[in-house]
């Protein structure tokens, strides 16, 4: 029986956002976030072992690069520019290449949203 791996990404860029009503981040300023991408699944001989190929990788690392030196608001205009809203977002656009859970830290903050896929 194969045992269940997950591989993750650590990603850092700056963005800026404004929360209309937050207590700190209801003006428009800037933090450094993390995020994390995993990937869940099982080791993948053409992936050197990993659950994820390069070119998964790759394209996931592409999308969240969407987001260095912009402003959150501006990307996800449905969405909350939130470090919750934003691990949503991303889960959603990643989900397609095997990201099973995404985290999004802001980094000068103890702020962390994590966006997952439970089966239930
Ligand atoms: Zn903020």
């Amino acid at each position: 029986m194969p045992v269940a791996i997950s591989h993750s990404v650590r990603i850092r860029f700056g963005a800026s956002h404004l929360i209309d009503g937050h207590p700190t981040c209801g003006r428009m300023h800037g933090h450094q976030y993390t995020v994390v991408m995993t990937f869940g699944g099982f080791p993948n001989r053409e992936a050197w072992g990993s659950p994820v190929t390069y070119a998964d990788a790759q394209t996931v690392g592409s999308i969240v690069d969407e987001f260095r030196d912009r402003h959150i608001n501006d990307m996800l205009p449905a969405g909350f520019p939130s470090v919750d809203g934003l691990a949503s977002y991303l889960l959603e656009r990643t989900r397609m290449h095997g990201v099973t859970k995404v985290e999004v830290h802001e980094s000068d903050t103890s702020v962390t949203g994590t966006a997952e896929y439970i089966d239930r």
